[in-house]
């Protein structure tokens, strides 16, 4: 025991001041590699060896000061990947957040301004809405309506949009918690605009159609036409509220567009507000954008709730970075937007030549598959896709995963039919060459 080295020697060693840390993770770091040398010792081992504890502690300082949040490759082909960030978004799409910026400055007046009007404007002329109100999660945009237009009194809501969405969100506990009272009409599969009728009261405050998100029902199955419920509504001055979970300001494809509920097609079809995630489709920032009347807006914007649930810097800057580029008309800019459009043969293009840069690592073949926009949009609608299959003599397709997963830069792929696969839809082509040396790192025999 009288060899092992003291706190301040491993302190003072040229391997833990590489780190470059100060403060209580050197001392951590040597007391645990200290410990971990005394130990080996008990068992037996032989002599300590202070060079070595200086490494184990310079690794284990390392460790402590390694971010939790880091950057992958996303070869799932899940465009908006619950998981794994949701939507990636545009290059340098927060710069003007990091230092000081005129978040609540008007620079013109030289006084205070107001955080919503840096996308307020933008998000009306994309959409034709009257006014719009941008906060911190779509759950949030949602719980804010409801508690603003509708605490205390009923909702009118169709059994068959009662869903759980995921991650905890089950509409008949939003409802609950904003302080409404759901008030549930027609059955799981069929429900006619006279169910709504029959409900509408004096103590009725909104109707409200949800998105179902992955939940899909056919066959014998009715509900009412978007304009229909906003007919109904605006003969009893109600306001019908309309969740859309997802929507975006630029084309989708032909396979995508008629399933598709444009936000601007919500409103004029006569919603009075309409509400959808800022990360799904719209390939921007987590918010939850609200779109609507003025008057339902400005109640929104007044409830208490609101200052709890306001958009934070980067993410308003990430959003109006997204929404200039639909505005501009460029949605290519948006990496969701190249995601979706992305043709199967350039995905071919990109999966070939990645086959090529593997030759003599494993066996690559290029297979057709489905992949998916994610996140409850379009559940039902899977794009063509291309992925590369891969088969290693030293690895079998589970331990390549994990292999993947635990490199230097992470790749998450899928494994089906028995193969690892790697989807090029959602890879940025500017990271194909990073994907061919990560897939060359985890192939290598250890
Ligand atoms: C995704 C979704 C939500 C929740 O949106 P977040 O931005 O994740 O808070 C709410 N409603 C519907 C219909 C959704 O699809």
């Amino acid at each position: 025991m009288r060899t092992l080295p003291g706190v301040d020697t491993i302190l003072g060693s040229e391997a833990l001041s590489r780190v470059g840390a100060r403060g209580e993770v050197p001392r951590e770091a040597a007391r645990a590699a200290i410990e971990a040398e005394r130990e080996r010792l008990v068992a037996g081992g032989e002599g300590a060896d202070a060079r070595r504890v200086a490494e184990d502690a310079a690794s284990r300082a390392e460790q402590m000061l390694r971010p939790g949040l880091r950057r992958l490759i996303n070869a799932t082909g899940v465009i908006v990947h619950t998981n794994l960030g949701r939507a990636p978004l545009m290059p340098a799409a927060v710069d003007a957040a990091l230092g000081a910026c005129n978040l609540e400055y008007d620079l013109g007046a030289g006084r205070r301004g107001s955080r919503r009007a840096h996308v307020a404007e933008l998000l009306c002329a994309l959409s034709g809405a009257e006014a719009a109100l941008v906060v911190n999660n779509n759950a949030a945009a949602i719980l804010l309506a409801l508690s603003a237009l509708a605490a205390g009194r009923e909702v009118i809501v169709s059994r068959g949009e009662l869903v759980e969405i995921g991650g905890g969100f089950r509409v008949p506990q939003i409802l609950e918690t904003s302080g409404a009272r759901l008030r549930e009409v027609g059955t799981t599969n069929r429900t006619w605009l006279a169910d709504y009728e029959a409900a509408l009261g004096p103590d009725t405050a909104m109707l409200l159609r949800v998105h179902p998100s992955n939940f899909r029902m056919s066959g014998f199955v009715h509900t009412p036409a978007d304009q229909e419920l906003a007919a109904l509504a605006r003969a009893h001055h109600l306001p019908f509220v309309h969740d859309l979970g997802s929507g975006t300001f630029g084309p989708l494809p032909p396979s995508l567009e008629a399933a598709s509920s444009s936000p601007a097609r919500a409103l004029a079809d006569g919603a009075d507000l309409v509400c959808f995630s800022g990360d799904k489709v719209l390939g921007g920032p987590q918010a939850g954008i609200l779109l609507g009347s003025a008057s339902a807006i400005e109640r929104a914007a007044r409830h208490p709730l609101a200052r709890a649930v306001r958009i934070d810097k980067l993410a308003l800057a990430a959003l109006e970075a997204t929404l200039l580029a639909y505005r501009a008309g460029h949605p290519e800019q948006v990496p969701v937007w190249r995601m979706i459009h992305a043709e199967p043969e350039a995905l071919r293009a990109r999966a070939e030549a990645l086959a090529t840069r593997l030759e003599g690592l494993a066996t690559a073949t290029i297979v057709d598959c489905e992949d998916a926009v994610g996140a409850g949009s379009h559940p039902d609608q899977p794009l063509p896709g291309v992925a590369l299959a891969l088969q290693s003599p030293h690895h079998a397709p589970d331990a390549l995963a994990e292999r993947l997963r635990r490199g230097a830069l992470p790749v998450v792929a899928v494994i089906a039919r028995g193969q690892l696969r790697l989807h090029l839809r959602t890879v940025d082509p500017g990271d194909d060459d990073a994907l061919a040396g990560a897939v060359a790192d985890a192939l290598s025999v250890p």
